[in-house]
């Protein structure tokens, strides 16, 4: 609802435009109705549109990382949506065409889980098309929140360009890019161990195995026969279903004569070959170790390494898939607790000891996670591994640091990139198989999208052997296989117009510190295969949010605050500017009430110091530069100069709690404590109509600076004060340009305005200091100085006597001053006469 629809109701139903006493600040600064009547005028004007056939500006494209639809947009969500719209609404006032879309990474666990959890039903006991349009119809409710939450947070994305990877045109290009990458060689089907959530049932990649540290137990276990065996530890025993080997270090003597021998495994029975490996650790437990297939990624090596036998001991839910019809069907924990008892009342079991474990877990249900071994799709990116590390050293990195975590992530990479998963809300992988032959059936380009779960195969028969027994593939693509590719799609791919070129690869990777190795390196390794380029030039890393405890901001601790809370609570540019001045960029920020206080408490002084300023306004028009202004007003104006220049550099370089603080400040100090307080008197009525321009000029000519290079980080009140200078336009001060400051600055005159403002203060304090009030008449003052500031103080007599209310100057001349040839100090000495 627009401020007109509040003001004029019945009386001109049909005049929705806002006239111009509609602008008028009201007295109290009151940030939910002014927030929400600049929201309606954003969106009533479509401020924000990109142009994509206007060439006559450059294009300045960002590509957004599209959150999960999960309902939650906490303070660490918002900040990093802050640092975006810092970033296009800075360039937009810089003069460029800003391509700022928004879209939403559907697929994936997360609302898979979340369908499971919210109706109370598992997902393998439904059909999938009833699955499916379950999470379709959660995620729709849960992207309506959250575009509810970046709106009030006057996130300046473009609302035309928003896209769903759910929707079929979205993940037919997944479905795309996946028939590219497979005929140029990039991906390839095998069956090789892979990180498994038993819980959720699915492949998972490694980027999503989140280490945890657990206490567990360690078994001292006996292996083998009195006269040949060996003892191991583990804090597994149920893995001795899949023991196929043992590993000892070489130069253990203990082991050295079982080295090449088999020996029994417990319970179950089957013969473990001894091997000996450098990489067993001989201070571990016993220094033997078992070969599971597969406990962990040195279990997986050991296997290739030394041929040694698979056994699938574990099922794809976690439970024990042997024969031994006393452990059959157990799940992990329960078959240990089983296996244990079994061998104490055997005395197999010799010590247990308690033992600190870095366990690997699910990233979203936090599950242990298995080493399991199916069919799966990989990408072959570790082939790629060189080219990242190089197409890192290429971009820009704010801060540099972020750098080197994509560099160790990539580098550090056992596996290649799994991309199939086991689930059913996500983007089918667009094959068939021959059940005869197994050869691999692809659709054609032009008529994807396709789900082989349900669709007719492309062709009748396998094209190799004939055989008219074709299934569709059943698993599904990883959902950064859908998010990753959205730089190019915003760009247009596959058609590759102009207009790809000045989109891709994108000006700004914006993303938190957590998902670089995720984000980042798949973006990235996606765009190099597909590309052979990097899908964007410069990252914008933001540190993570830390709850009022100082611990990570979770839910389940307790300390998680919505950005909807916080923002009704100051609303969004108070929010904003806590985002730009909780610290430097990539760095983690903590989360504080009274910074987003102090927020709201600038806004107000900045409200005040407006209708100050208007109430003394005549003309807002056309007020023009005076040929010749007073010292204070040179001031005034280079210290505006200098501000720009600063505000604009840290801009330039993404650092927004410089920029925040240099605008606080000169607008706290500056304009309102020095520049305000030294010209209130040539406002007063009888002063020469000059005198009066010169002052209005000056004002004026700040206020709209500092509206204009605020604007990207307080939107609203930006707005709100450029309106009042220009009444009735539906031009935003988003469409603005950005100030350029002047190439040369006016030193002199900040230095001089410096020096008598300083001196102005020493006043003050000394008239304070007499017991009298700032506002109570003095007859006269004597200044002691020496001889450099002589001519500063004549000149500025008037400025001088009245910000301090005196009734005459007397100014001395101090003996020579000692700094002589220094820039000239602040040395003299004040006296008040009452
Ligand atoms: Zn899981
Ligand atoms: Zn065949």
């Amino acid at each position: 609802m627009s401020r007109s629809d509040h003001k004029e109701s019945e009386d001109s139903p049909g005049n929705k435009a806002r006239s111009s006493t509609d602008y008028a600040l009201g007295k109290t600064y009151d940030p939910a109705t002014e927030e929400a009547n600049w929201r309606e005028f954003w969106r009533q004007h479509d401020t924000y549109h990109f142009d994509p056939h206007d060439r006559s500006r450059k294009m300045y494209s960002i590509d957004t990382p599209p959150p999960y639809p999960s309902g939650d947009f906490h303070v660490g969500n918002a900040l990093n949506w802050c640092y975006i719209d810092f970033v296009a609404r800075y360039k937009r006032m810089k003069g460029f065409n800003v391509h700022f879309p928004q879209g939403w990474d559907c697929h994936g666990l997360p609302t898979e889980v979340r369908v499971e959890q919210t109706f109370k039903v598992r997902k393998n006991d439904l059909p999938p098309e009833k699955f499916v349009e379950m999470c379709r119809e959660l995620t729709a409710e849960y992207i309506a929140k959250m575009k509810k939450s970046m709106t009030l947070l006057g996130i300046s994305s473009d609302w035309a360009l928003e896209y769903k990877t759910m929707d079929p045109s979205y993940y037919k290009l997944t479905q795309l890019s996946f028939l590219q990458l497979y005929n140029s060689g990039h991906l390839y089907r095998g069956e090789h161990p892979v990180n498994w959530c038993p819980r959720d049932e699915t492949a998972i990649a490694e980027a999503e195995v989140v280490y945890q540290e657990r206490k567990g137990t360690l078994y001292y276990m006996r292996f083998g026969t009195s006269n040949e065996g060996i003892e191991i530890a583990s804090t597994r025993p149920e893995l001795l279903a899949a023991c196929v080997g043992i590993a000892v270090h070489p130069k253990d003597d203990k082991y050295k004569a079982l080295v090449g021998k088999t020996i029994t495994v417990p319970i179950f029975g089957q013969k473990a070959r001894v091997i000996s490996d450098d990489e067993v650790d001989p201070r571990y437990g016993t220094g033997a170790v078992m070969i599971c297939t597969f406990g962990d990624k040195t279990d997986v090596r050991w296997q290739k390494k030394y041929h040694l036998p698979v056994i699938k001991a574990l099922s794809e839910s976690g439970r024990l898939s042997v024969e031994d019809s006393r452990f059959k069907g157990l799940k992990a924990e329960e078959a240990r607790k089983k296996i244990v008892a079994e061998l104490q009342d055997t005395g197999l079991i010799t010590k247990t000891e308690t033992t600190q474990q870095n366990i690997g877990t699910c990233w979203r249900c936090q599950t242990p996670v298995e080493i399991i071994s199916r069919p799966q799709w990989f990408m072959k990116t570790r082939d790629l591994t060189q080219k990242v590390v190089e197409w890192a050293g290429k971009l820009d990195w704010v801060p540099p640091f972020a750098k080197q975590r994509l560099v160790d992530w990539a580098e550090s990479l056992d596996w290649d990139w799994v991309i199939s998963r086991q689930r059913i809300f996500a983007t089918p992988i667009p094959v068939w198989y021959c059940a005869k032959c197994e050869a691999i059936i692809l659709p054609d380009e032009e008529n994807l999208p396709v789900d082989p779960r349900k669709d007719n195969p492309p062709k009748d028969a396998c094209p190799k052997c004939g055989s008219r027994e074709l299934q569709g593939e059943k698993d599904v693509l990883d959902t950064w296989m859908d998010s990753s590719i959205t730089a190019a799609i915003h760009a247009g791919w596959p058609s590759k117009t102009d207009l790809f070129e000045q989109l891709f690869p994108a000006n700004l990777q914006p993303n938190g510190l957590d998902i670089v190795r995720t984000w980042d390196y798949y973006l990235l390794v996606r765009s190099l295969a597909l590309f052979g380029r990097a899908p964007y030039k410069t990252l914008l890393i933001n540190g993570m949010v830390k709850g009022t405890d100082g611990r990570m901001m979770h839910k389940s601790y307790g300390n998680y605050v919505p950005a909807d809370d916080a923002i009704s609570k100051v609303g969004a540019d108070a929010f904003r500017q806590w985002a730009a001045s909780g610290g430097s960029t990539g760095y983690d920020i903590p989360f504080r009430w009274n910074e987003l206080e102090y927020g709201k408490k600038f806004l107000t002084k900045l409200w005040n110091i407006t209708r100050f300023i208007l109430a003394n306004t005549t003309e807002t028009e056309s007020l023009k530069k005076p040929a010749k202004l007073p010292l204070i007003d040179r001031w005034l104006l280079g210290s505006l100069q200098a501000l720009t220049r600063d505000v604009s550099e840290a801009f330039e370089t993404f650092q927004f709690n410089t920029a925040i603080e240099a605008i606080r400040n000169f607008t706290w100090h500056a304009l309102a404590d020095d520049y305000l307080e030294a010209v209130k008197h040539r406002l007063q009525p009888g002063r020469s109509p000059a005198d009066l321009k010169a002052t209005q000029y000056c004002l004026k000519e700040a206020l709209m600076t500092i509206c204009k290079i605020l604007a990207p980080i307080c939107p609203h009140m930006s707005e709100a004060i450029y309106h009042q200078f220009s009444s009735g336009t539906t031009k935003s001060v988003h469409q603005e340009s950005w100030p350029e400051p002047d190439k040369t600055l006016d030193d002199a005159s900040i230095r001089d305005g410096k020096l008598l403002l300083g001196l102005i203060a020493v006043a003050r304090r000394e008239k304070s200091s007499k017991g009298l009030s700032l506002g109570s008449n003095i007859k006269k003052i004597v200044i002691t100085t020496g001889v450099e500031h002589l001519h500063l103080l004549k000149e500025n007599e008037e400025t001088i006597l009245k910000t301090l209310k005196a009734d005459s100057l007397d100014i001395e001349r101090s003996p020579a001053s000692s700094n002589h040839g220094k820039e000239p100090s602040l040395e003299f000495k004040v006296e008040i006469q009452a």
